[in-house]
């Protein structure tokens, strides 16, 4: 594994960009956009809540395992 991808946005212009990281590096980061390193590292999180009810799950779909 050569880290994880991690969402990373621009203050001075406020452009969003994914970007590789290593786990625990902290190096800095410039804007590809406008090249400020004003650069604010976005938490992964669950994208916002449908408007899904609880209960209305989908029903379970058979896997393919051979698809790859
Ligand atoms: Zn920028």
């Amino acid at each position: 594994m050569s880290g994880t991808a991690e969402t990373f946005r621009c203050m001075a212009c406020g452009h969003e960009y994914q970007e590789g990281v290593e786990s625990g590096e902290d190096k800095e980061r410039s804007c590809p956009k406008c090249r400020s390193n004003s650069i604010r590292h976005m938490k992964a999180k669950a994208p916002p809540a449908k408007a899904v009810p609880p209960g209305a799950r989908e029903p379970q779909t058979p896997r393919s395992d051979n698809d790859g």
